[in-house]
């Protein structure tokens, strides 16, 4: 049996800020023959299709879309025998990032225990090569399966191939061809990854040197900048990390390090977190870079804000609206622009809106 198509879904129900007005067209797909059959369905009528996976990193227009919105359902694990203490873990689109985490951890096994407590779906993690704390998901990815929406073909394509960049891919560079079907993983048994970022080092004094105990450090946090969504917690409502951190020339930075220090905002170039690139750019921190230009963490407008723990964090309190949302986002991106000449990009992934 085919899946069932239902009409006037509210997407603010199904993502993270709880923003966004409804999908004309929606449905669920727990098999690939289910998602081939949604995807003819929409072909035939002409309506556009839009894939959702856990919501967390998406923006919907308040007017909703006028397409067949068609949730990843598709579930399912399955772990390789462990041979010179490696493990592959074959993980449907559909799965829970975090708990396949989880699972990860309790079998002993490092690789992407740094990215504990994020949000979303396993499918969304290759898109925008998800990382955390120095540790990215195209370090573990073996390969990648997905369904090609033009030739209607499942390729496997290898982790060379997967055009993997910083927060990009080649899925993400296309997002209307992919739909991320399943990810293979290659995890080590044993020791976790050595921490490189000095806030994770830090926390991580006295505890055992366990892959469990660096996922309960990073999640903890994680915890304290409302970047794990927790029920009581005011800023949960969110899409996590709403800007990219930019990554500028080195002529660029040197003039952002120069004003922060003219500024007063640092007694040396250190304080300023600004990371040097592979390629000789250099990585800023767009929460700093916004705070500096006017908007520290927890600035309000109404019904929406910056989170009141993490600048780079725009949510929803309640009873706003996307519109008021970009209007901040696009406030913010021409504060950061005027003072640093840097144009942020927005990370979510946006339907019907546009900054
Ligand atoms: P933070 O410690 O406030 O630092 C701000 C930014 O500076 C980070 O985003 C990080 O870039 C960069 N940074 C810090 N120390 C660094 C180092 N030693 N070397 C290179 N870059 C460094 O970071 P945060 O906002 O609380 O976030 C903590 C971690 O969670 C970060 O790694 C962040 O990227 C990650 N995160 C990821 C997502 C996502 O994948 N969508 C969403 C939310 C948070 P990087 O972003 O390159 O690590």
């Amino acid at each position: 049996m085919g899946p069932t198509i239902t009409g006037d879904v509210s997407l603010a129900a199904h993502t993270t800020l709880a923003l966004g007005g409804p999908a004309k067209h929606w449905c669920e797909v727990e098999s690939v023959e289910g998602l081939r059959e949604a995807l003819a369905w929409a072909r035939d009528r002409g309506v556009p299709a839009r894939i959702l996976g856990g919501g967390s990193n998406l923006v919907v227009a308040d007017a909703g879309v006028d397409a067949l919105v068609v949730r990843i359902a598709i579930r399912g694990t399955t772990w390789s025998s462990p041979a010179d203490g490696v493990c592959e873990a074959t993980v449907q689109a559909g799965e829970v990032w975090d708990a396949f985490v989880a699972a990860a951890v309790s079998r002993n096994l490092a690789g992407v225990e740094c990215l504990s407590g994020i949000p979303g779906s396993v499918g969304a993690t290759p898109v925008q090569n998800v990382g955390a704390y120095g540790q990215a998901v195209a370090d573990t990815i073996v390969e990648v399966t997905a369904l090609d929406r033009v030739t209607g073909e499942v390729n496997s394509v290898p982790a060379k191939d997967c055009g993997f960049a910083y927060r990009s891919s080649r899925f993400k560079q296309d997002p209307e061809r992919h739909v991320v079907l399943s990810v293979r993983f290659r995890l080590r048994e044993g020791k976790p990854a050595t921490p490189r970022y000095p806030e994770l080092s830090r926390a991580l004094e006295g505890k055992d040197g366990s892959v469990a105990a660096l996922r309960e450090t990073v999640i903890a946090l994680r915890r304290s900048k409302s970047m794990v969504i927790d029920p009581g917690d005011d800023n949960r409502h969110s899409a996590g990390s709403f800007f990219v951190n930019p990554v500028v020339s080195r002529t660029q930075a040197e003039v952002v390090v120069q004003t922060a220090l003219d500024q007063g905002w640092a007694a040396t170039a250190s304080d300023i977190p600004c990371f040097e690139q592979p390629s000789g750019e250099c990585k800023m921190a767009a929460a700093w870079l916004i705070e500096h230009a006017g908007f520290p963490r927890g600035t309000r407008c109404g019904p929406v804000g910056q989170s009141s723990n993490h600048a780079l964090a725009l949510v929803h309190y309640g009873g706003g609206s996307t519109a008021q949302l970009l209007a901040l986002a696009r406030e913010i991106r021409d504060a950061v622009q005027t003072r640093f000449a840097i144009r942020l990009q927005h990370e979510p992934t946006f339907w019907g809106v546009a900054l």
